[in-house]
């Protein structure tokens, strides 16, 4: 989850847009492995944006809780009971690290129980905004590898600029036993690989469409095919040639073609690598046949 500087415009992606983008090859539907659909932005048209989603050949969504402590989990949730083909994730964003009291961790215990919850997340440190501060980011980020150990659900970790922090505490949580993804990963090809090493996958968002992201592009390159994953970060983060624009998990079609060209891939591979491999981190059932 990006804030402020990546605050979604109000203006939709034109849905005509939409309409004309071809669905890839419909065996392997992408999966998003990562979006944000109880945000407010989607309020006027969620479900409209979970059916465009399926029309542009993204099968299923994992959706993050963000933005507070419970409000956002619970609604996160609710979508997934909701709908066979959404997940949930929940956690504390590091932004609102600050926010956490006695009462929440008892509360997520609940949620991380539920069925269609299949990750710990999103968690991690972001030194970039500072919304909580540097520690009580870190206390909490060790608390939520603890759980997601007794809860045997996978890690969702968000770094931004903090990884001489995160690698170590990862380290000594043993966050390698449970096991994780670096969401909308942004980082450098030697953290890249310090991640890998400890057993993560590696999510790329919009960003590795963007000019500048060439740094980004050579790390989805190097990235082993069974620990590549990708997502929207939706309503943040659009994809060129939307940027700005509020994001929605309709456009993973672009940032899957990125990653195919980038790792010299067809499509409908990355499409298959990818869902496997979101399959496998988050335990998903079988996909049901839709008629
Ligand atoms: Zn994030």
């Amino acid at each position: 989850m990006a804030r402020e500087g990546d605050k979604p415009q109000s203006d939709v992606v034109d849905r005509r847009i939409l309409a004309t983008v071809p669905v890839p090859d419909p065996l392997v539907p992408l999966i998003d492995s990562h979006c944000h659909l109880d945000q407010p932005a989607y309020a006027s048209d969620r479900h409209a944006a979970i059916a465009r989603a399926r029309a542009c050949g993204v099968g299923r969504m994992v959706t993050v809780g963000a933005g507070g402590t419970l409000t956002s989990n619970r609604a996160a949730v609710a979508l997934a009971e909701a709908d066979d083909d959404i997940f949930a994730a929940v956690a504390v964003h590091p932004h609102d690290a600050s926010e956490i009291t006695d009462e929440t961790y008892p509360d997520l215990r609940l949620l991380w129980e539920h069925p269609k919850v299949v990750a710990v997340g999103e968690t991690g440190l972001d030194y970039y905004y500072n919304h909580s501060t540097p520690d009580v980011q870190r206390h909490h980020l060790r608390c939520f590898v603890r759980e997601a150990g007794r809860a045997n659900l996978p890690l969702v970790i968000h770094c931004r600029d903090a990884f001489d922090d995160l690698l170590p505490i990862l380290r000594e949580e043993d966050a390698a036993a449970i096991g994780g993804v670096l969401h909308c990963f942004s980082g450098t090809q030697a953290e890249a690989d310090a991640c890998l090493a400890l057993g993560f996958y590696l999510s790329f968002s919009g960003i590795v469409t963007f000019k500048t992201a060439a740094v980004l592009r050579s790390v989805a390159q190097h990235t082993p095919p069974d620990r590549l994953l990708i997502e929207t970060d939706a309503p943040f983060l659009a994809p060129t040639p939307y940027r700005g624009k509020r994001n929605e998990p309709a456009l993973l079609r672009q940032v899957a073609e990125e990653i195919a060209q980038a790792t010299g891939r067809e499509l409908a591979e990355v499409a298959r690598l990818t869902s496997e491999n979101a399959c496998r981190l988050f335990r998903l059932p079988p996909a049901q046949q839709r008629s």
